[in-house]
């Protein structure tokens, strides 16, 4: 197959791994047709400060690439338009205009969209989801008008919206299902030390709390009933509460999925003429969509070679970061099994290590303390043994086991 002539690519999808998988693809000498199916009208652009510096300031669209390298890029932009369905068997996609995409290869980057637990909350004016550069447009017009803002959900977007709406100088509070925040993607420590954060900067926080109901008030506000208490109305309502993976136009052609695309090391479907990126694609080692800044991006770099038929594997492990309340909190690796927490304070924030069985580096998370990242990276692909005593201690130089 590598053989085979490459002369016509389609991309769906026009977010982070699209972008960078089109960069990719012509940086390594692809001079064919490159078309870009994306839904949005804007060129690509980044999420992570759609939560933060775009409704706190007055940030421009977070373009991925200046104007003139987006233009080197050659795309033949199919906008804002859907695909409705992949035809395999004719190599072509088909568009919700009836337009057909002849394809030699074809990369699936189609992401994820929020979730909303209660259909009818669509229906409530005041209440809205967070994914797209309109919406932190609208957002940001709805928190300079409002006093008190509620949000459901308290894993990554619900904790930076209430972030920068305190910043703003809102009454903000959170209502989380789960006892502890993220407690998906961290432990209880970290969880204990995010809601200690979010609480020192004022924000109520309602945690496990099973049963969650909006309904409009009087004066069109949204009234929060949690476990049965009714709080006073909310002049907005953000949900943050997870994603719906965009998994249906890989289902309905008949490739291979589980919670998301299942690709190899390599971004190939059970097509191989099919490749997925970012969060629609399954992490080839971990199993689960990982739906991260580094993930979409660095994934789908490795994608675009393999895509022209070079020799390409993606086994980086899970890193993502956060702003909140002026702290960067890194995450990285994801925790699995039983592991040993071994908490670290420094002046600058506290760094907490897990470690498996074998004393050796699963997940790391550090508060303002990207160079402690830095060496965790080095550690998880050394499969490095670690002594839990040096880690804690304060005073020994993390810098002596680079
Ligand atoms: P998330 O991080 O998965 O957090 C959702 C939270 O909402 C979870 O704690 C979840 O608890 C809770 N929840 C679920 N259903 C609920 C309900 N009915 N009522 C109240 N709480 C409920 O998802 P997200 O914050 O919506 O973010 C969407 C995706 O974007 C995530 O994958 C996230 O990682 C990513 N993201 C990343 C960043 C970053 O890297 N800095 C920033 C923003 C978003 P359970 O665990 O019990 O379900």
């Amino acid at each position: 197959m590598s053989s085979e002539e490459i002369s016509r690519i389609v991309v769906i999808g026009g977010g982070q791994a699209g972008g960078y998988a089109c960069k990719a693809l012509r940086g390594e000498g692809y001079t064919g047709r490159l078309t870009v199916v994306a839904d949005e009208p804007h060129d690509f652009y980044e999420r992570p400060p759609l939560s933060k510096g775009v409704v706190t300031a007055d940030e421009p669209l977070p373009r991925l690439f200046p104007e003139d390298s987006l233009a080197a890029l050659d795309i033949d932009w199919q906008r804002p338009k859907r695909a409705s369905a992949i035809d395999r068997e004719a190599r072509e996609v088909v568009l919700d205009d009836g337009q057909r995409l002849p394809y030699d290869r074809l990369l699936i980057a189609t992401g994820s969209r929020p979730r909303l637990p209660v259909a009818e909350w669509a229906e409530l004016g005041r209440v809205m989801t967070l994914r797209t550069w309109d919406d932190a447009t609208r957002l940001k017009a709805r928190l300079a008008e409002s006093r008190r803002l509620g949000v459901i959900g308290g894993g990554w977007i619900g904790l930076e919206v209430a972030s920068s709406a305190r910043k703003l100088g809102l009454e903000v509070d959170v209502f989380e299902r789960a006892p502890a925040l993220c407690g998906r993607s961290v432990g209880p420590e970290v969880a204990e030390a995010i809601r200690g954060l979010h609480e020192h900067h004022g924000v109520g926080l309602a945690l496990n709390r099973q049963d969650i109901q909006l309904s409009e008030a009087a004066d069109d506000r949204v009234t929060i009933t949690a476990d049965g208490e009714a709080h006073a109305p909310y002049d907005l309502v953000v949900v943050g509460v997870g994603v719906e993976i965009n998994l249906e136009l890989a289902r309905d052609a008949g490739l291979c999925t589980e919670q998301g695309i299942v690709v190899d090391a390599a971004g190939r479907t059970s097509d191989p003429r099919i490749f997925a990126a970012g969060d629609v694609s399954q992490h080839p080692q971990l199993g689960l969509c990982l739906q991260s800044w580094a993930y979409a991006q660095n994934q789908a770099r490795v994608v675009a070679d393999a895509m022209l038929g070079k020799a390409a594997h993606y086994d980086e492990p899970a890193w993502l970061w956060s702003d909140q309340h002026g702290v960067n909190i890194q995450i990285l690796g994801v925790p699995s099994g039983e592991l040993q927490c071994v908490v670290r304070h420094e002046a600058q924030g506290p760094v907490f290590f897990y470690l498996d069985e074998a004393q050796r580096l699963v997940q790391m998370v550090a508060f303002d303390q990207p160079r402690a990242i830095k060496l965790g990276k080095r550690w998880i692909a050394a499969g490095r043994v670690l002594d839990a005593a040096e880690l804690a201690d304060p005073d020994f130089n993390l810098m002596s086991l680079r």
